[in-house]
């Protein structure tokens, strides 16, 4: 453990997870243990964090804190679904996401959170929305010339291509 973890750790409140967006404007408090950990695989949450999947944890409305920053919250809520995401306003950081069938919940990216949250990302919900070109835990072997990067090699496409007809 580092330096800095160990003083990090020292100030861990228990029962308490802190996780903040990337510029720190925002800071937000879990209890711990949160009530699920899940990924999501849906088209919505894939455009809203410009990423394969997002991995949540999912906790009782009663116990999230917007510790600091409410103001550069800026929220967005899909007409289609009535589901609200807000996120920083100064650097995009996706912070919460409430869904409208589950008005008692809240759910955090887990990445907001360097400390443990009390719950192990177990579930897939939506995987029959994951995208084809997502990472599948394919054997990875280092690309010559490049130091720090990994491939799957060409195996993939043809399997990929081979699956779609
Ligand atoms: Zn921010």
């Amino acid at each position: 453990m580092s330096q800095a973890a160990v003083k990090a750790f020292g100030k861990a409140r228990a029962g308490i997870a802190a996780g903040r967006c990337s510029c720190g404007a925002v800071r937000v408090e879990i209890g711990v243990p949160a009530f699920w950990a899940w990924h999501d695989h849906s088209r919505a949450s894939r455009r809203a964090h410009g990423a394969a999947y997002a991995t949540y944890v999912g906790c009782w409305r009663s116990r999230v804190r917007v510790a600091k920053g409410e103001k550069q919250l800026t929220r967005f809520t899909d007409a289609a679904t009535g589901d609200t995401r807000a996120f920083c306003a100064r650097c995009g950081t996706p912070v919460l996401y409430a869904r409208a069938r589950s008005p008692k919940m809240v759910n955090l990216p887990r990445a907001l959170f360097d400390t443990r949250t009390g719950r192990e990302p177990l579930y897939h919900v939506a995987v029959e929305d994951a995208p084809e070109w997502a990472y599948r835990c394919e054997t990875l072997r280092p690309l010559k010339g490049y130091p720090g990067v990994v491939w799957t090699g060409p195996k993939r496409r043809r399997r990929a291509a081979g699956h779609m007809f």
